[in-house]
């Protein structure tokens, strides 16, 4: 079930049932968008870019993200049955990777984060296949070699840590010339996980 909150669809999901859900996108293929959606992003998208409520429109999954999301769903009488926040998803994600065989690949944070944050999730979650890694400060010019790479690298799950909305942007400028990905931002959850 989907809620609409000031225009924008959020899926009603618990934490559990949104990982599911991932598990579907990974398994039928194709670029797919997932935002957790927070209260900023929201404001945002109502109040002074329209475009990232087309951002929203196309996203394959809208986790409510935030409380003042939840808070919104109860208003709106329609309860969210919880927060599904980019950290939590992402970790729940990785540790279904592991379990799955899924390739992941972290785009995003200062340089060195990413594979710190890789290094930590390996430890955790034994197996885990983290095909690459690259820095969130690149230059404009050097984006179609990043595509390039993570495209060669073929991942299942690509994490994107470029704060949003800059990284659902990013997402949905180069999701279709990667392809087969199911693609989500994570906000500053490298710098969370390599700490
Ligand atoms: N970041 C990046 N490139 C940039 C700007 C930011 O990789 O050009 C990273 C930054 O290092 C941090 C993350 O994006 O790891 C943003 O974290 P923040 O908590 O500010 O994001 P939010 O949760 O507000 O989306």
């Amino acid at each position: 079930m989907r809620i609409n909150l000031l225009g924008a669809p959020v899926d009603c999901l618990t934490m559990e049932q949104a990982e599911e859900r991932v598990a579907e996108l990974v398994r039928s293929g194709g670029p797919r968008r997932i935002i957790t959606l927070n209260p900023e992003f929201l404001y945002r998208a109502v109040r002074e870019d329209h475009t990232l409520m087309e951002l929203v429109d196309r996203a394959d999954l809208v986790t409510a993200d935030g409380e003042g999301i939840v808070w919104g769903g109860r208003v709106a009488g329609t309860p969210f049955p919880e927060r599904v926040t980019g950290i939590d998803l992402m970790l729940r994600l990785v540790k279904r990777a592991a379990a799955e065989g899924w390739r992941v690949f972290l785009l995003g944070a200062a340089p060195g984060v990413a594979e710190e944050a890789a290094e930590n999730m390996v430890k955790r979650f034994p197996g885990l296949q983290v095909v690459g890694t690259q820095h969130g400060y690149f230059k404009p010019h050097e984006e179609a070699g990043i595509v390039e790479t993570i495209k060669q690298r073929a991942p299942q799950l690509l994490f994107v840590a470029l704060g949003a909305p800059a990284q659902e942007k990013w997402i949905d400028r180069h999701i279709e010339s990667i392809g087969d990905v199911v693609a989500i931002g994570v906000g500053g959850s490298f710098d969370v996980i390599s700490g």
